[in-house]
């Protein structure tokens, strides 16, 4: 019953992927969604991650679209735990996965 334990408790956003792009002012729905890698701080280290973000395919803008930040962070640090040996959620989620429903593919 701590009121700080209630955060974000909103429902997922509806995405809104602005219908315009700001650098060319190209007004029909010009974003595009695709995979970009970027370098991110994390930590001291540099890290490359490929995190979705939305693309003007008249300029090549760069926008981050709903739950793309999110994205990022999380790309971040699943990747800095790759590069330092360490499981990433998704795969422990998928080994997890995998030892409950079979067993023979328990590879590293
Ligand atoms: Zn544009």
């Amino acid at each position: 019953m701590r009121p700080s334990s209630n955060k974000h408790s909103h429902p997922s956003p509806v995405p809104s992927i602005p219908d315009f792009c700001p650098a060319c002012d190209a007004t029909d729905k010009p974003f595009v969604s695709i995979q970009r890698e970027t370098a991110q701080d994390f930590r001291g280290a540099a890290i490359r991650v490929t995190s979705p973000i939305l693309r003007c395919r008249h300029c090549g803008f760069d926008l981050l679209g709903p739950g793309h930040l999110d994205a990022l962070r999380l790309a971040t640090h699943d990747a800095y735990r790759r590069q330092h040996g360490l499981l990433t959620a998704a795969e422990i989620s998928a080994r997890r996965k995998a030892m409950g429903i079979s067993q023979k593919r328990f590879a590293t």
